[in-house]
């Protein structure tokens, strides 16, 4: 097996472990060359097989078909940053509370502020598999690394897989932190 496919069934485990998705929830892509790994649409997340990734190409959606339904956010991302290599998503249930009610997210604890600082909350009439959040999430990714889209979850890219799934985590702890503050 490639060892992007290693590394997507990998944090595709621990993003659903570490509860930050639920069973069919979120998805993963890795760019190589040209190419984009990502899961498969209609698969969980943390019980990923080989059979269950799939590779698209960067510059079109002719391979789509079996692809994740976030793969236009995905390859959005990659066109206009490409220093990305790795993109994560995820249902993160905190996060996505904050987002009904705020445009950003400011966290107050030391981490978030060190690794994030404030995460722009980006608000869709359509939220998934959405041609708006395509269309305006790369600018946004590329000032501050993860985005949480209002009532859906949050999209995060790095240089890998493990740090994309780190920001999304460090959110979600933010996130909780201020929810719980908050109560
Ligand atoms: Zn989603």
């Amino acid at each position: 097996m490639s060892k992007e496919k290693k590394e997507i069934l990998k944090f595709g485990k621990i993003l659903c472990e570490q509860g930050l998705n639920h069973s069919h929830s979120g998805n993963l892509s890795i760019l190589k060359n040209k190419e984009i790994f990502i899961k498969k649409h209609g698969v969980m997340t943390g019980y990923m097989t080989e059979k269950d990734i799939v590779s698209i190409n960067l510059k079109d959606s002719k391979k789509d078909k079996l692809a994740s339904v976030e793969a236009k956010v995905h390859r959005a991302i990659y066109l206009n940053n490409p220093g990305i290599k790795a993109v994560a998503h995820a249902h993160a249930l905190y996060a996505t509370i904050l987002s009904f009610k705020n445009n950003s997210i400011k966290p107050v604890d030391s981490e978030g502020q060190l690794y994030l600082g404030e995460i722009p909350v980006l608000s869709c009439a359509q939220t998934v598999c959405s041609d708006e959040v395509a269309e305006k999430i790369p600018k946004l990714i590329s000032k501050h690394k993860a985005v949480v889209v209002k009532g859906h979850g949050i999209f995060a890219a790095g240089q890998t897989l493990e740090e994309a799934c780190m920001y999304i985590s460090v959110i979600e702890n933010a996130s909780k932190i201020i929810y719980l503050l908050n109560k």
